[in-house]
């Protein structure tokens, strides 16, 4: 069985809801790792911190007591110092300056370390924008999620929108576009396709047929390993 998952995409390309879907049917542990980036800026803009100084970004990235609980509903939970931080972590705020503080190396440093100790231990289902390219280059499964620009603005403004944040079609475009390119433009671990990704448009599909093609690619990847490892007999 295939033991590490890389999922990468563009922000709304649906990412987390079918990480968390696939984890959750294979038993994996699923991780988030836009979480990390976004508990590093909200810990820095409640500090009032400069966020474009490096050396105390990256201590903060190193130091981060982020801890994730899984509800009843199987959503995570996110903590900081024991004080539940889940809608503040995807909050207009964050949103708005998560990308600046990502894109420097030294808090990347930092972040993709805890991300490959993680994955370490079990199988694993990790989503983000360099999981295939940087965090876990060896993932058996890798898997590059993309949607038209209009379909992601939609699905991120539902998702502001649940956690009470009610902002204009315009301004979550605009958000979502800003992010867009400062992902794809740094040139620290930039939001790319592994070049062994497979690529899955979800624009037109539900969660669950994207978490059935993937699903489906898994079982292709386990099937392909155990027929190589049979030659070796
Ligand atoms: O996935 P999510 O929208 O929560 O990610 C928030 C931001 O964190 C991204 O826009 C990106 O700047 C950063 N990020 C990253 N690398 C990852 C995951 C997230 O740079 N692996």
């Amino acid at each position: 069985m295939p033991k590490q998952i890389a999922i990468d995409g563009p922000a709304g390309s649906g990412k987390s809801t079918v990480a968390r879907q696939i984890a959750r049917k294979l038993g994996y542990l699923y991780i988030d790792t836009g979480a990390l980036y976004r508990a590093v800026t909200l810990i820095a803009l409640r500090r009032d911190n400069d966020l474009n100084d490096p050396t105390v970004l990256a201590d903060l990235a190193g130091s981060m007591p982020l801890e994730v609980k899984m509800k009843a509903d199987g959503q995570p939970a996110y903590f900081i110092a024991g004080e539940e931080v889940t809608d503040e972590l995807r909050s207009p705020e964050v949103n708005g300056k998560v990308s600046e503080v990502a894109q420097i190396a030294a808090v990347r440093k930092q972040v993709t370390q805890k991300l490959q100790t993680l994955a370490g231990r079990k199988g694993i289902v990790m989503d983000g924008r360099d999981i295939g390219t940087v965090v876990l280059p060896n993932a058996e499964v890798k898997v590059f999620l993309e949607a038209d620009l209009s379909t992601r603005v939609k699905r991120r403004q539902q998702e502001l929108q649940s956690r009470g944040f009610f902002l204009p079609t315009a301004a979550v475009e605009e958000e979502v576009r800003q992010r867009d390119l400062t992902d794809s433009a740094r040139s620290e671990a930039p939001l790319k396709r592994a070049a062994d990704a497979h690529i899955i448009d979800t624009t037109h599909l539900s969660p669950d047929a994207v978490v059935d093609a993937i699903i489906a690619l898994i079982k292709r990847q386990k099937k392909s390993t155990r027929q190589k490892e049979g030659d070796c007999f």
